[in-house]
């Protein structure tokens, strides 16, 4: 029987780690693929208070061995369901009882929904222009999205691509200050009020079938695609019980309390107005706190 189990190992999932083992508890984090979260993914962080400067991957290995050190045992496992009566949770391998779950699971890429899309994570098709833009230096690319992170994702391509096409739905973009500043851009190419039918290659991206609003298809040779819809929280199954917003984030004020006794939400997966590492960590130390207040 453990304390606090903890699901999700990023930010929240560590900070939450490091107060419960500061309290003395047993605490056991499930994290389904690698510690330390979306954060790894950012090569520089410079908004951190404390810290001017540190990559990704080292903010998250000192988190996680801060946590490791205090206490705190890790199985990279994903958790599937909890129970909230028995207070459970079940993984891809065992189940296992605790006093208190800590949910951490963060946020995960919005899909497109296209046919291939899974098969080409990786082989041309990324979610994240910080991450995998260097790959396609002097290359054509593609950026499939909106809202304004897929305006400043083509921004950022703009630097080191040789082309970067902008597909929209619509002919609008709610950021009219980023949509200028693309416009002034030589290599920035509008495709508006279109919509991608397909990806098609082998190994590789060859291209992408455009259709337009009349229904005209067009190949777009690309080697990238990079997909901006933005953010989702997922893990359905777990959250069948809990309550959630219109959008799927577990609804929670900063005591990061949910509807349910003994279950506390911390970081993205929450519903609040910021989503960075400040909060996620603030969120861990609020939820730790707070689960150990109130331990049956
Ligand atoms: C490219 C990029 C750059 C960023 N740069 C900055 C920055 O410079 N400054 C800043 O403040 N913020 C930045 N952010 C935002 C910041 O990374 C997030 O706000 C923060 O990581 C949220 O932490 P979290 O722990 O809530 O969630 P996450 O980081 O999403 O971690 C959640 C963890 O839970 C795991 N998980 C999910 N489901 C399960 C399950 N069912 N079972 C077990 N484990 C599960 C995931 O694998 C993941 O490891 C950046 C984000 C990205 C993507």
């Amino acid at each position: 029987m453990y304390d606090i189990i903890i699901i999700g190992a990023g930010p929240a999932g560590l900070s939450a780690a490091i107060y419960a083992c500061r309290a003395n508890k047993k605490v056991l984090l499930l994290e389904a693929l690698t510690y330390g979260g979306q954060i790894i993914n950012t090569n520089k962080i410079v908004n951190y208070p404390g810290i001017s400067e540190i990559s990704g991957v080292d903010f998250a290995t000192n988190l996680y061995e801060q946590a490791i050190n205090l206490g705190a045992e890790i199985k990279f496992d994903r958790a599937i369901s909890i129970d909230t009566k028995e207070l459970s949770v079940t993984t891809n391998h065992d189940t296992y009882k605790t006093r208190a779950i800590i949910l951490a699971m963060g946020v995960a890429n919005k899909k497109t929904g296209l046919e291939n899309e899974d098969k080409f994570i990786g082989k041309g098709l990324s979610y994240c222009a910080t991450c995998d833009g260097n790959f396609y230096k002097g290359k054509d690319v593609c950026v499939y999205g909106w809202e304004d992170n897929a305006l400043e994702e083509a921004l950022y391509l703009s630097e080191m691509c040789h082309k970067v096409y902008v597909i929209n739905k619509t002919s609008e973009f709610k950021n009219k200050d980023l949509e200028l500043k693309l416009k002034e851009k030589d290599n920035i190419h509008f495709i508006l009020n279109s919509d991608i039918k397909s990806i098609v290659g082998e190994n590789a991206i060859d291209f992408i079938e455009v259709i337009d609003k009349s229904g005209n298809i067009t190949n777009l040779d690309i080697s990238g695609l990079f997909i901006a819809l933005g953010k989702v929280p997922e893990n359905n199954n777990i959250l069948k019980d809990i309550k959630t917003d219109d959008n799927g984030y577990v609804v929670a004020r900063e005591d990061c309390h949910t509807n349910i006794n003994h279950i506390y939400v911390a970081g993205d997966i929450r519903d609040k107005n910021l989503r960075q590492l400040t909060t996620a960590c603030a969120d861990g130390a609020n939820a730790a706190t707070m689960a150990i207040k109130e331990m049956r």
